[in-house]
């Protein structure tokens, strides 16, 4: 067997919770019925491919825990999903709803499938496939799935529409992250960015940093590290000085234009190259000297490997799952201040139960108002975990965890199942 720390998404959720329950003295049975998904399902779905031919898709749907309303969480397509990273995913949402306060319990989907390799046709007949095979557990009061990793408003538009085309009536709560027209809210599009950069902010005003031309480094420039790019600009006066994505990345020191950048990773595909710059991998960027960092991309980038050459003095996990508990440990005693993924990207799923409000009230609010909703939202929760941290003397991410787990817990005792 090797001594090495495991990478598996779902045991080191398990850990994490784990760690909290143990400074928590949480009641053991309690602990047990949290420690696993309430529901898991697999699904094996036909599609018709372009060249005619029907092929098998498999999907997942795990409905962690309902404790505090209907499971909510995102859908990824994505070849290397596998069932303990949608459960680990759906662990984090259950604590993520649960941190910022909104009434819901935690989910998560995917569909094992490279959407770069099919047609916009196959994405569309994959999309409703897997609602047909999902359809009769989820709903506006049950289960509402939302877009992630490779999935997008159009996909999700197709998806209210297929659910509609099921119950035979119209039913836009049933998904968030919508097309505006189709009941989506304004606001839903940089709201995972916008919510990292509010806790940014606090925690920069906690530590006495000042953001204005500070030095940020995002690593992943999808939709969350560009918005995050343009709005710690925009929102924090702050300088961004290198960012990658999975082909690589620039770096310059006198900052780089987060707009310009993103236009070249359009036309191009990566944000490489981009105006001649020196060149940074994605292992680099993590070990910069820079004020912020900002991991936008994927799971366990921050290991026991590079965690004590982080200089960064803000992690803002903008990504699900960038720090193995191992590295967090380092992090913490070296004095770097993470803002855990639960917290620091909590801003989506916030504006999606925004859409979920407006869509049920059929009443829609001006991005003005989402934007204060939104603030407000991610600076209690912020400091409801800073705050937990200190009393407790913990790392931030197990102040979260504090958090959120007495919320679920409370709501299990208060239904009566424990
Ligand atoms: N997929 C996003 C997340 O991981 C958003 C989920 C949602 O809006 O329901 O938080």
């Amino acid at each position: 067997m090797s001594s090495e720390p495991t990478l598996n998404p779902f045991e080191i959720s398990q850990r994490q919770l784990d760690k909290a329950a143990e400074t928590l003295q949480l009641d053991p049975q309690v602990h047990a019925l949290l420690r696993e998904p309430m529901r898991t399902l697999e699904v094996n779905f036909p599609v018709r491919m372009d060249d005619g031919m029907v092929k098998t898709f498999t999907g997942f749907r795990v409905q962690y825990n309902d404790a505090r309303g209907p499971t909510k969480g995102g859908l990824r397509f994505h070849p290397d999903e596998t069932i303990d990273t949608v459960k680990a995913l759906a662990a984090w949402m259950t604590w993520k709803c649960a941190v910022v306060d909104i009434p819901y319990g935690g989910g998560k989907g995917g569909v094992i499938c490279n959407p770069k390799e099919l047609s916009l046709g196959e994405i569309e007949r994959v999309a409703r496939g897997f609602i047909r095979a999902i359809g009769r557990f989820i709903g506006p009061e049950k289960d509402i799935p939302a877009p992630d990793v490779y999935t997008n408003p159009q996909i999700m538009g197709w998806m209210m529409d297929e659910y509609a085309t099921i119950v035979g009536y119209n039913a836009p709560g049933v998904i968030t992250g919508k097309p505006i027209p189709l009941g989506g809210s304004l606001g839903r599009g940089d709201a995972t960015a916008r919510g990292t950069v509010y806790c940014i902010i606090e925690a920069a005003k906690e530590l006495g940093i000042e953001l204005k031309g500070a030095t940020v480094a995002i690593q992943g420039y999808g939709n969350a590290g560009y918005f995050c790019g343009t709005l710690m600009q925009e929102l924090a006066g702050s300088k961004i000085v290198a960012v990658t994505d999975s082909r690589g990345g620039v770096y310059d020191e006198n900052g780089i234009d987060p707009e310009a950048v993103n236009q070249h990773k359009q036309s191009s595909g990566s944000v490489s190259g981009f105006n001649g710059l020196k060149a940074i991998t994605n292992d680099e960027i993590l070990e910069l000297d820079v004020d912020v960092l900002i991991p936008a991309a994927i799971e366990n980038v921050i290991t026991d490997k590079n965690a004590a050459n982080v200089k960064a003095k803000i992690v803002g996990e903008a990504a699900n799952g960038p720090t193995t508990p191992e590295a967090d440990e380092i992090l913490h005693n070296n004095g770097v201040y993470v803002i855990p993924d639960f917290l620091c990207n909590a801003g989506g799923v916030t504006v999606s139960y925004f859409e979920w409000v407006q869509n049920i009230g059929g009443f829609y609010w001006t991005i003005e108002e989402v934007h204060e909703r939104l603030e407000a939202k991610m600076i209690e929760a912020f400091h409801a975990v800073h705050n937990m941290a200190k009393d407790q003397s913990v790392d931030n991410r197990t102040g979260a965890y504090l958090v959120s787990v007495q919320r679920v817990a409370e709501a299990m005792r208060l239904r009566g199942w424990v």
